[in-house]
């Protein structure tokens, strides 16, 4: 074969890159940040099951309570790879699922969380909490008609 050397040079990058684009994450949507594309970077091993996530504070996030939010994926059917493993310890999920601002983010027991009326709210990050704080009755009208703060039945 007598090829140009440029479409060499095309044809060997190609080659060299194919491995990596056919690696793609098992579960394609990462399962904190529910509408985000899952990436194959953001990995985290979980009894021996690869989970993937979006980016590397979702990892984190994942890593702070990793039990807590495996059960949680298995409610939410969300990564199949652990579906069917057993996690340890007697798991109580949070009522709340989601952050009051950022309503396709999950939370967990612990996330940055503020008393009230009672009950505790939880947000994905600590500038959310913040935002709460500055009005936090006309938040929490909002985040329940949304749906959002299922733990305020009764309290609004
Ligand atoms: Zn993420």
């Amino acid at each position: 074969m007598n090829l140009p050397n440029q479409f060499r040079l095309l044809l060997s990058l190609l080659l060299a890159l194919a491995p990596v684009q056919a690696e793609e994450p098992a579960n394609p949507t990462c399962p904190i940040m529910t509408e985000d594309e899952a990436d194959v970077e953001a990995k985290v091993s979980y009894q021996g099951h690869d989970i993937f996530f979006c980016c590397s504070p979702c990892v984190k996030q994942f890593k702070k309570e990793p039990d807590y939010y495996v059960a949680l994926f298995q409610i939410m059917k969300s990564v199949p790879a652990v579906q069917a493993v057993k996690v340890p310890g007697d798991i109580h999920l949070l009522e709340q699922r989601f952050c009051p601002f950022s309503d396709k983010r999950l939370v967990g027991p612990a996330s940055p969380s503020v008393e009230y009326k009672g009950v505790k709210v939880y947000f994905s990050k600590p500038g959310h909490l913040k935002t709460w704080e500055a009005d936090p009755d006309k938040y929490a009208k909002e985040a329940y008609a949304k749906g959002l703060l299922p733990q305020l039945k009764g309290k609004i």
